[in-house]
């Protein structure tokens, strides 16, 4: 898979990690890897709060739209 992204500029770039909500792939330089402790619905996971905190893969796009702050 190519870094959508990417691809959207014109260039091939191999993809390093996939969204967790919009599904798109994403190269190093694209990728937003974040930790989060609160889990919200409306995510493709069941909606509850985890333990532990866990890394997400989300596009910019995505993590700006998820984001708390
Ligand atoms: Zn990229
Ligand atoms: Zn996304």
């Amino acid at each position: 898979m190519k870094c959508y992204v990417c691809a959207k500029q014109g260039k091939t770039t191999e993809a390093v990690g996939i969204c967790i909500v919009c599904g798109m792939g994403l190269c190093m330089e694209h990728v937003i890897r974040e930790e989060r402790e609160i889990w919200e619905g409306g995510y493709p996971f069941p909606a509850q709060k985890m333990k532990k905190t866990l890394p997400r893969i989300l596009c910019r796009d995505c993590a700006e739209a998820t984001s708390e702050g």
